[in-house]
């Protein structure tokens, strides 16, 4: 078992140095990009089977290697109090399987005076008819629900799930109050022919959309380059109906648009116009692995050192450590990632 005492900075292979000592200073890696942004994945297991995400027959992981409540509240709390993040998004697996989401949004809460200022959630929606006014309740900022079709044949055949209760769960979020956007990854010879249905679908609800290339992350290796419908494809669909305009670009991952003047949606580009040099963010897995990109090989356990008793400043050091190291990203390696982690352990 690793001795908290054992846990020392990891030294930097890109300038030669080491992460900064001073606790309180914001998380940086070598590359000089700051960190703002926590993604905590709660749990690995799903209602669905994406075809882009989950393995066929997903083994689901032992409930004892998934963090714990106080343990990842732990994690939370020295992520916003020592190391400057001001954002946290739950995802998962899809976060509202977990019994207790509704709890630990509560808990997260309590972290704003400390610096916390937006709590958010990432989910397939199915549960938010049950748990939307809960959550708002419980303090969460927005939500972001997946949907990459309104024809449910099509719908089913990419997440072997209905359609009909994510729209559900969609009223149910807004009607709660909270602010919702739609992430749509679109894959050829699936649903690229979705793209203007759902545009203009979400532009009757006055909603925003953002569409999501095909990344090669997914837990069954049904990722190749032809199966990726690019930023600019998914424009020429939408200029056969719509005027379409870039915005200005800001620090998110999605690159935005106006369409006929009026209302915006966005794509998020990873595989033919990476973000990687503006990326402010860092992952918590399910089992307590922090990765420094969706396309890390590889991770830090913070999970083995928390249960064996190690002090905050011994966690805040293995942080600083692994982030400082943070790779180049998806723009410097593009193509298939080998690793040992998919996207439903991870989170998106
Ligand atoms: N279950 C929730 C959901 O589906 O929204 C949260 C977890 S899911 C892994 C988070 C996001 O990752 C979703 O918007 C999903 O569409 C996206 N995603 C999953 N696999 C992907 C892939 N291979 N390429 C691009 N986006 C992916
Ligand atoms: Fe589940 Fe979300 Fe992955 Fe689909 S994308 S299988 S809903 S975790």
């Amino acid at each position: 078992m690793l001795n908290p005492r054992d846990v020392t900075f990891v030294p930097a292979t890109v300038s030669g140095t080491v992460a900064p000592a001073d606790a309180r200073a914001p998380l940086r890696d070598a590359r000089g990009r700051t960190k703002r942004k926590l993604r905590i994945s709660l749990t690995d297991r799903c209602n669905f089977r994406c075809v882009y995400c989950m393995p066929e027959t997903p083994q689901w992981l032992p409930r004892e290697q998934i963090l714990r409540r106080e343990e990842l509240l732990r994690l939370a709390r020295l992520f916003v109090t020592e190391l400057g993040i001001t954002d946290i998004r739950l995802t998962g697996g899809e976060p509202l399987l977990r019994a207790d989401a509704v709890e630990i949004v509560d808990a997260l809460n309590t972290l704003r005076p400390l610096g916390l200022e937006r709590v958010a959630m990432t989910s397939n929606g199915v549960r938010l008819t049950r748990h939307a006014a809960a959550l708002r309740a419980a303090g969460l900022d927005d939500l972001n629900v997946s949907l990459d079709a309104r024809t449910p044949e099509v719908f089913h055949a990419l997440t072997g799930g209905e359609v009909e209760p994510v729209l559900d769960g969609i009223r149910a979020a807004r009607d709660a109050g909270l602010p919702v956007k739609i992430n749509s990854v679109v894959i050829r010879d699936h649903n690229e022919h979705e793209v203007l249905p759902l545009l203009d679908w979400a532009l009757s609800e006055r909603m925003t959309l953002r569409f999501i290339e095909f990344m090669p992350l997914d837990g069954r290796g049904y990722w190749n380059a032809e199966r990726v419908v690019g930023e600019n494809e998914i424009l020429d669909a939408l200029r056969t109906r719509h005027a379409v305009s870039a915005l200005p670009q800001t620090d998110d991952p999605a690159r935005y648009f106006t369409v006929d003047g009026d209302q915006r949606f966005g794509i998020i580009s990873t595989i033919s116009k990476p973000f990687c040099k503006r990326c402010d963010r860092v992952r918590l897995s399910s089992t307590g692995t922090l990765y420094a990109c969706l396309f890390s090989a590889g991770g830090a356990d913070l999970r083995a050192p928390l249960r064996a008793g190690a002090d905050d400043d011994a966690l805040i050091r293995l942080v600083r450590g692994h982030i400082w190291n943070k790779e180049a990203g998806y723009a410097q390696r593009p193509g298939y990632v080998e690793r040992p982690i998919t996207m439903h352990v991870l989170g998106g």
